[in-house]
């Protein structure tokens, strides 16, 4: 067969045989990042000391690569609970990263049909990996000034009955936190359960974590990716155990391998490294947002994260700066056309103090050459 004719002969395999939904779906556009300031995915720009990256590279000396991962994951699990302020008493499941952790909630959770409910827009992942998981999405969108929209939340709860409730809080990417009275009401109004998604807790000023026990049906998310550790994959969801030993059940056996385990071991012992790093993040999130905001025609959203949503407006919409920056070298996320309430919006990492400023000076000089 010429390639051509094999082309064809597997396009129409495919055809018939991957989920249309599937084949409707585009490839995630993945921007080459070479040599760019990289404020597009809230990542931590600060790299590991030296002294921690050789414990690293001694612990990785020292892993058993040609066997399994062990079964026993009871140090791991008392490491991770003492660095992370999870209450005794409270179970932990470990994922490869916490994307892993919402397939295995839904997995678990939901049979085809039935239905993941989280305010919108928010992580996107929530969505994609519900309709993977052959369960159907149910958007509740915020209000106009991105806020959560409490009495639309109760009546889609109502409506639906969701197995399955997503909250991002601090919420990617708008970085708006729900309040406890408001998480309260839909915790009370779910008839399934709740997940608290705390990817940016550490930037944030308060956590659900100490609450977990007081609920029949709440159990919280993190991940270390926005704590410097994007490249290792580690995310963990903490619960009443009986919900742990739930979702357990359809967990990759040896999701965690053996490399990721050592390094979060060596990495843990150095956790004050991160703190302060996230600390430092935290610190210049309010003077770059205030930057930002002082700008012409730049809204800027309140943020309990590592990012800012900003709303550009007038001559220059989310597209064209989005753009001009591209070509200036320096990656944001572009929101315009995610979603009607996004409109113009870009979401920038908080960088190093050298980022920050160089972002600002390219919006200056875009903002000001405006036609
Ligand atoms: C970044 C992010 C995650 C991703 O976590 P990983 O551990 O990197 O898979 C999860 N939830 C939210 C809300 C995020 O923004």
């Amino acid at each position: 067969m010429s390639t051509g004719a094999a082309d064809t002969a597997v396009a129409a395999r495919i055809a018939r045989t991957v989920r249309a939904d599937i084949r409707a779906l585009s490839a995630y556009p993945v921007t080459p990042a070479e040599g760019c300031i990289k404020l597009d995915a809230m990542e931590c720009p600060y790299p590991l000391p030296d002294a921690v990256r050789d414990a690293i590279a001694a612990a990785v000396r020292e892993v058993e690569l040609n066997r399994y991962p062990a079964a026993d994951q009871r140090a791991l699990k008392a490491q991770v609970a003492a660095a992370f302020g999870v209450p005794a008493g409270a179970g932990l499941l470990f994922g490869n990263g916490s994307d892993e952790l919402i397939h295995l909630l839904i997995q678990a959770c939901c049979a085809p049909g039935d239905t993941v409910l989280s305010p919108w827009p928010s992580f996107v992942y929530f969505d994609m990996a519900a309709r993977f998981d052959h369960a159907r999405f149910e958007p509740v969108a915020l209000t106009a000034s991105l806020a959560l929209d409490l009495p639309a939340m109760l009546e889609a709860i109502a409506r639906t009955q969701p197995k399955l409730v997503f909250l991002a809080i601090p919420n990617n990417p708008t970085g708006g936190a729900w309040s406890g009275e408001q998480v309260r009401a839909i915790l009370d109004a779910a008839p399934g359960l709740v997940v608290v998604d705390e990817a940016y807790q550490p930037f944030a000023d308060r956590t659900w974590m100490p609450e977990l026990l007081a609920h029949p049906n709440l159990v919280v998310m993190r991940t270390v990716s926005k704590i410097g550790l994007a490249g290792l994959r580690f995310g963990y969801l903490a619960g009443h155990p009986a919900w742990i030993a739930e979702i357990d059940k359809v967990r990759p056996p040896y999701n965690l391998d053996v490399l990721t385990q050592a390094v979060l071991r060596t990495v843990l012992e150095h956790k004050a490294v991160l703190d302060a790093q996230a600390a430092r993040l935290r610190a210049d999130r309010a003077p770059l947002a205030a930057a930002l905001a002082a700008l012409p025609g730049v809204t800027v959203y309140p943020s309990g994260g590592n990012f800012i949503l900003a709303r550009f407006s007038g001559h220059s919409d989310g597209n064209a700066v989005h753009l001009a920056l591209k070509t200036r070298k320096i990656l944001v996320r572009n929101f315009s056309a995610a979603h009607p309430l996004l409109a113009g919006c870009l979401r920038i990492s908080v960088g190093t103090p050298d980022e920050n400023a160089a972002l600002l000076a390219a919006l200056q000089e875009i903002l000001s050459s405006e036609p």
